[in-house]
């Protein structure tokens, strides 16, 4: 297969008009002065694998993959990464020049290198890590932390059989928690995330107890919906490092920019004001 002269990338979904994406990778193809262009590629499920196969004839070096096709692309992908088959989902697609589909997730990625920028005395052993949530972001999460160091998880969520199942598949150095008792598996644990969607904009709030939290605990939210939830509101009260979750977002794309257009791009102020918008 040749190279493009102008490389696509773009983010696949249902809807997909939706996503940051294509504001950030455009301001860092700009950044950067490179040739490309990143485009929101809304395909309807019954037209998706026939699409999804012609995307590199059409000049598609990669993209992103988003609701509802984060695990239908592992089956369509020639090689998947070790990380994106824990997690059970893929999130950045590479279309090789040997032709070869190959899917992987940045995910789990984006949320560490977002706590390491914000929480730069952030130490993966210091402590347990207490994570609310047991749906697919959390398995992003959840192997992140583990592979950080992190001496235990514990995974607490509405639904119980979920978060037992990320003990099954992750090991046991992850405990789980009933939802009613999370508020106390918070007290001595030095990372605290919700991975839930509560608290996102149109969503309830998070409504654990937080009187649990203690100043210098890490505590990040990966809503971004607003930027500032209540749970990073308490937790600034109280004296915590609080992480955002737009950076997740913004690290999450770094590896996919690097591999389709051949620069390493920096995730700074002005990445989160070009998203921002
Ligand atoms: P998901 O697979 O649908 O999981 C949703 C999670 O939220 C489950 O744990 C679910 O619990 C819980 N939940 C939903 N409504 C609830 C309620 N009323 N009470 C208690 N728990 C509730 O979604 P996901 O893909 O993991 O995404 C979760 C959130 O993370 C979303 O807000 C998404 O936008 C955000 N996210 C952010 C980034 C980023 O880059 N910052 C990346 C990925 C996702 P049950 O299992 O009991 O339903």
């Amino acid at each position: 297969m040749t190279t493009p002269s102008i490389p696509l990338a773009g983010v696949i979904g249902w809807p997909a008009s939706h996503s940051r994406s294509p504001a950030l990778h455009g301001h860092w193809l700009r950044k950067y002065g490179l040739p490309g262009h990143y485009v929101p590629l809304e395909i309807a499920p019954e037209n998706f694998e026939a699409a999804f196969r012609m995307l590199p004839a059409l000049g598609f070096v990669g993209a992103n993959v988003t609701i509802p096709y984060k695990e239908t692309v592992m089956e369509l992908a020639d090689q998947v990464s070790d990380r994106a088959t824990l997690i059970g989902a893929a999130n950045t697609i590479t279309f090789g020049r040997d032709g070869r589909i190959h899917a992987d997730n940045t995910d789990g990625y984006g949320f560490i290198e977002n706590l390491r920028q914000l929480a730069p005395d952030w130490r993966a052993e210091a402590g347990p890590a207490m994570v609310f949530g047991a749906g697919g972001a959390a398995r992003a999460v959840l192997s992140s932390l583990l592979n950080a160091g992190v001496p235990e998880v514990r995974v607490s969520n509405r639904t119980r059989p979920r978060a037992e199942k990320l003990r099954a598949d992750f090991g046991n150095r992850v405990q789980v928690v009933d939802w009613v008792q999370a508020g106390n598996a918070i007290e001595d644990a030095t990372t605290v995330v919700n991975t839930t969607s509560l608290g996102m904009v149109g969503k309830p709030e998070l409504r654990v107890p937080l009187d649990g939290l203690r100043p210098g605990t890490v505590v990040s939210d990966i809503v971004y919906t607003p930027l500032e939830t209540q749970l990073l509101r308490v937790a600034a009260e109280q004296g915590c490092t609080c992480v955002d979750g737009l950076g997740m977002l913004l690290h999450q794309a770094v590896p996919g920019f690097e591999r389709w257009f051949g620069q390493r791009p920096e995730v700074d102020e002005a990445t989160r004001a070009a998203v921002l918008g």
